[in-house]
C-alpha cells in the first residue's frame, strides 16, 4: 500500500478536532496563515508526489526504516515479550526529525522561505536547524532565556548549523514563552514565514499534520511486528510530552480494539508533590497556544487557573500542555495514561542499558518505567512494542549528576 493510502486511512479531525479538543485559539490577524495551511496540508495529504519526495528523504538522509527490535533480555526482566521500535538510531538521534522533514517539503512546496520554530530543551530547534540547512534555508528558532543557558550545546549545535537562536526573556523564560513568541514572529511574517511546530500541539492543522508525519513510526511498526512476531501486539507503550512520538506510534493501530495503549507521563518528584508535567493525569481542561486540551495550572494562590510551570527530569516532557487528540483518547478511555517519577525514570534507563545494551533518552525511559505494569496486564505471553523515542547522549550529564547525588 503507498503512504498516501495508509494515511488516507488514519483519522481526520472534525472541524478542526478531535472530540471536544483542539480548535483554533489564535488572534484574528494569524486566522489567514492557518488556513493556508490547512489547505496546504489537505493538498499535500493527498498527493502521491508529496509523500515520495518525504519517504525519499526519510529512507536516504534520516535512515529508515528504523529497527523494530526484539528485546529477549528485557523482555525476561519484566515479563512480557517486547519489541522495541528504535527511533533513537534516526539521524539526530530522535523522531522529532520525522515531523521537521515533512513540515520542510511542505514549506518548501508553499514556497516560504523562512523557517521559524520554538524549542525548549533544544531538540526540536536542532531537528529543525538540520532541516534548513539541508534546504537551504534561513531559520530562526525561539528559546527561553533560561532554557538558553541551561542546554548551552544544543544552542552551539543549532548556530552550526547555521540557525539563528533568539533567546526569549518573557514569562518564565521557557518553552511556553518561547512558543508565543513564535506565533509572534509568524503574525508579522506570515507571507515568507513557515511556523514548524514541534509536536501535536498548537492551533488545528499542526496536532493532525504532526500526527500524520510522525504515523510513520506506527505504520513501519505494523507490518514489522506482523513480520517478526507474527500478529499484532497486545500492547503499545510511548512517553508523552506533547504527545508526537506517542501518537505516532498509537494512530496506525487505533481501530484495532485488542490492542491496548499507554502513554506515560513524566510525574517528576511526585504527581503530589506539584513538581510534575503529568497533564493528562492531574491536569484540567483549558487553552494553551491556540488548542482546547488539558493544562497544567495553578490551583491554590493568587494565579488561579494560569498555566503552571512544568516539572521533569526530562527536558522535552517539561511542557505544561499536551496534544489534543490525547485528550480525546483520554475521555474515551482508548488510551491509557499513567505517570512514572525522575527516579523511576533513572531506574528504568539503567535497566534497559544492562540488559540490551542501549542507553536511552531520559524522556524515553519514562516509557520503559512503565513496562513491567503493562506485562502484569498482558501476561507472560504478551507481545509490547515500546517506542524508544530518542539516544541517551544528551542525557548523560544529567544522569551522572543524579547518580553521584544518590550513591
Ligand atoms: C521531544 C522528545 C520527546 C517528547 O515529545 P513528544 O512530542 O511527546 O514525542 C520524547 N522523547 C524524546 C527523545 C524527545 O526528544
Amino acid at each position: 500500500m503507498s503512504t498516501a493510502d495508509e494515511i488516507a486511512k488514519l483519522t481526520e479531525p472534525t472541524r478542526g478536532r478531535f472530540g471536544e479538543f483542539g480548535g483554533q485559539y489564535v488572534a484574528e490577524t494569524l486566522m489567514p496563515a492557518i488556513a493556508q495551511l490547512e489547505d496546504a496540508w489537505r493538498v499535500a495529504r493527498d498527493d502521491a508526489s508529496y509523500w515520495a519526495e518525504v519517504d525519499s528523504l526519510l529512507a536516504n538522509y534520516v535512515g529508515r526504516p528504523s529497527l523494530l527490535y526484539h528485546a529477549r533480555r528485557l523482555s525476561a526482566e519484566v515479563g512480557a515479550d517486547v519489541y522495541l521500535k528504535r527511533e533513537d538510531l534516526n539521524h539526530t538521534g530522535a523522531h522529532k526529525i520525522n515531523n521537521c522533514i515533512g513540515q520542510a517539503v511542505l514549506a518548501r512546496r508553499m514556497g516560504k522561505r523562512r523557517l521559524i520554530a520554538e524549542t525548549g530543551a533544544g531538540q526540536h530547534g536542532v531537528a529543525t536547524a538540520t532541516v534548513a540547512a539541508l534546504f537551504g534555508l534561513p531559520c530562526e528558532i525561539y528559546m527561553g532565556a533560561e532554557d538558553v543557558m541551561r542546554q548551552a550545546l544544543n544552542v552551539e549545535r543549532m548556530k552550526l548549523l547555521g540557525a539563528t537562536v533568539h533567546p526569549v526573556e518573557s514569562g518564565t523564560r521557557t518553552l511556553k514563552d518561547a512558543m508565543n513568541e513564535a506565533l509572534r514572529d509568524w503574525v508579522t511574517n506570515v507571507g515568507d514565514t513557515f511556523y514548524l511546530i514541534g509536536s501535536v500541539a498548537g492551533p488545528h492543522p499542526y496536532p493532525w499534520m504532526v500526527r500524520d508525519l510522525q504515523s510513520v513510526i506506527g505504520r513501519e511498526a505494523r507490518r514489522q511486528i506482523l513480520d517478526q512476531g507474527g500478529r499484532l501486539p497486545d500492547a503499545l507503550v510511548a512517553c508523552v510530552g506533547g504527545g508526537s512520538n506517542a501518537a505516532g506510534l498509537f494512530a496506525p493501530f487505533i481501530d484495532e480494539a485488542k490492542v491496548r495503549m499507554f502513554g506515560v507521563e513524566a510525574a517528576g518528584d511526585g504527581v503530589a508533590t506539584g513538581r510534575h508535567a503529568a497533564t493528562l493525569s492531574a491536569g484540567r481542561v483549558g487553552v494553551l497556544h491556540g488548542s482546547k486540551s488539558y493544562v497544567l495550572t495553578h490551583e491554590d494562590d493568587a494565579r488561579l487557573g494560569q498555566i503552571a510551570h512544568a516539572h521533569s527530569i526530562s527536558a522535552g516532557l517539561d511542557y505544561p500542555g499536551v496534544g489534543p487528540e490525547h485528550a480525546a483518547w483520554k475521555d474515551s478511555g482508548r488510551v491509557s495514561y499513567v505517570s512514572r517519577t525522575d527516579e523511576q525514570a533513572l531506574a528504568a534507563l539503567e535497566l534497559l542499558a544492562r540488559t540490551e545494551g542501549i542507553l536511552c533518552a531520559l524522556e524515553t525511559a519514562h516509557a520503559v518505567a512503565a513496562l513491567e505494569h503493562v506485562a502484569g496486564l498482558v501476561g507472560k505471553t504478551g507481545l509490547i512494542i515500546v517506542g524508544l523515542s530518542g539516544r541517551g547522549d544528551k542525557d548523560m550529564v544529567t544522569v551522572a549528576q543524579r547518580r553521584s547525588a544518590t550513591t
